[in-house]
């Protein structure tokens, strides 16, 4: 099979969140078993200079909404099937953020992601890449099976091509204005309730989901979820309708990637059976946030600063856990009024409650192997790999039971004594107190402890499963196109 990924994101290029690393660990996977796979990325600012990539030399012009807008090919490698295809469009593609910056989105956003769609099908044209199925991500990529259904409908190249539409996020629809239909190239017949309109908005999410031959999410609970009105965002209803297509992989982590035996951005390294190194790499983020006192549990919290993920239930809990004798670090980029309100508690809570804002590789990772705990109060979560990066780094997860969190952590057992981490189920402070007080309570034991945090280091949440999973899916969906 002649595969494509195409996504806004993909480490080790470009990351805002789980999107980057599970673009880029499936990749990585699959060009490890010989599949032949392409990713497609924008060409972001600074991309160039960090990786060395080359000219294709393979050119096109995009008529969008009366602007012609000129992209070309670039690859990270010289090879017939390149790992990853860059498309190059100073305009739209050459900021330093990726989507908008915490004042809100760039307004264009409409524009370079029908500009970036549409270049995923040209750049198949111009490198003779014709693909058996392209895996398409999330809203940025929404209309590539709309496009292939109707601009290259009758394109010989692509006769054989399926889609597989996986949602990362159902909060997230790339929903615009509908006057910005004309920059994707579309006429008015396809702003309809049946295609991409969406509450008299458009919806580029949603053109992935009517057209896809194939859907899925990243984990099996979010993919019940979605159907229901409470995490549908408006489109549980057409999922419902395409309920035979859609399906659950759960995500992975990158094993090589992700490995406290061999990690070089944190200071000492360990492994589930010779943990001892872990207390340096304690004693280091304790320092480096700043900590007052060497004995009490730390609570890490790695994240998107937005309000899926619970911080309004961590504000309003810092004070209660600070009593409860616990200490916070907390490490996170988002929408500036939780930037506020946390940077505040740190200003109230010196030496006890440490915030820093920014997006920090070297932090996180040391985030994770020096917390005892890593805190993730979700009001839904997808899959979420914080969790997973968790686990496999020792620090166990309290976290609230929704999507993918209730599907890779086995909450603790107080009668067996087995367990991963600690769930609660209401989205209530009073429900994470009550986690964390139960986690404080085998923290108490060293013995006990020891055994959940061994436990969750054991658990197997490497991309080798997943990415057997896409593969049974991209063959799901060539099934699907007629012969
Ligand atoms: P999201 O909803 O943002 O995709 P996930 O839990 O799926 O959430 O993935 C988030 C990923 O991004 C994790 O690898 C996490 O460690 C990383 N991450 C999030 N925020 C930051 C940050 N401020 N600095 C460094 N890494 C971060």
């Amino acid at each position: 099979m002649r595969i494509i990924i195409a996504s806004s994101e993909a480490v080790p290029y470009v990351k805002t969140g789980g999107l980057a690393d599970v673009a880029g660990a499936l990749l990585h996977e699959l060009r490890g078993r010989g599949e032949q796979v392409s990713l497609v990325l924008p060409l972001y600012c600074g991309i160039r200079e960090r990786f060395p990539l080359h000219d294709t030399g393979r050119t096109f012009t995009l008529q969008l909404g009366g602007v012609a807008l000129a992209g070309a090919v670039w690859a990270s490698d010289q090879s017939p099937v390149p790992a990853v295809y860059f498309i190059e469009c100073e305009e739209l593609f050459g900021r330093t953020e990726l989507y908008g910056t915490a004042r809100g989105d760039y307004y264009d956003n409409a524009l370079r992601f029908a500009f970036f769609s549409r270049a995923v099908l040209e750049t198949c044209l111009l490198c003779e890449v014709r693909p058996d199925v392209i895996h398409c991500n999330d809203w940025q990529t929404g209309l590539v099976p709309l496009y292939l259904k109707d601009l290259y409908r009758d394109h010989p190249h692509f006769r054989r091509t399926a889609t597989v539409m996986t949602i990362h996020n159902l909060g997230y629809q790339g929903l615009f204005n509908k006057l910005d239909l004309r920059y994707t190239g579309l006429g008015w017949e396809y702003f309809t309730v049946d295609r991409l309109e969406f509450h008299d908005m458009l919806n580029y999410l949603k053109a992935g989901l009517v057209y896809a031959d194939v859907i899925n999410t990243v984990s099996l609970t979010y993919a019940l979820e979605i159907l229901t009105a409470e995490h549908g965002f408006g489109l549980d209803g057409l999922l419902r309708s395409r309920k035979s297509a859609l399906y659950g992989i759960t995500n992975g982590i990158d094993y090589e990637e992700f490995n406290p035996a061999h990690d070089r951005f944190i200071p000492a390294r360990y492994s589930r059976d010779g943990l001892e190194n872990r207390a340096a790499c304690r004693k280091a983020l304790r320092e480096q946030a700043g900590l007052e006192n060497k004995e009490r549990p730390i609570i890490g919290l790695v994240g998107r600063f937005s309000s899926q993920k619970g911080l309004d239930l961590v504000s309003g809990a810092i004070a209660p856990l600070l009593r409860m004798g616990v200490d916070l670090v907390i490490l996170g980029k988002g929408e500036e009024y939780y930037h506020d309100l946390l940077a505040a508690s740190a200003r109230q809570h010196p030496g006890r409650v440490s915030v820093t804002i920014g997006f920090r590789e070297d932090y996180a990772r040391l985030i994770y192997a020096g917390a005892d705990f890593f805190l993730m109060p979700s009001r839904y979560e997808p899959c979420g790999l914080g969790q997973l990066i968790a686990l496999r780094y020792g620090s166990v997860p309290v976290a609230r039971r929704t999507g993918g969190l209730a599907d890779t952590i086995r909450d603790y057992d107080s009668r067996t004594w087995q367990g991963t981490g600690f769930l609660f189920d209401e989205y209530t402070v009073e429900a994470l107190l009550a986690a964390v007080s139960r986690a404080l309570a085998v923290y108490r034991s060293p013995e006990r402890f020891q055994g959940v945090l061994q436990a969750g280091m054991a658990e197997n949440f490497s991309w080798e499963r997943a990415a057997g999973r896409y593969l049974m899916l991209y063959r799901k969906a060539v099934l699907r196109v007629p012969a």
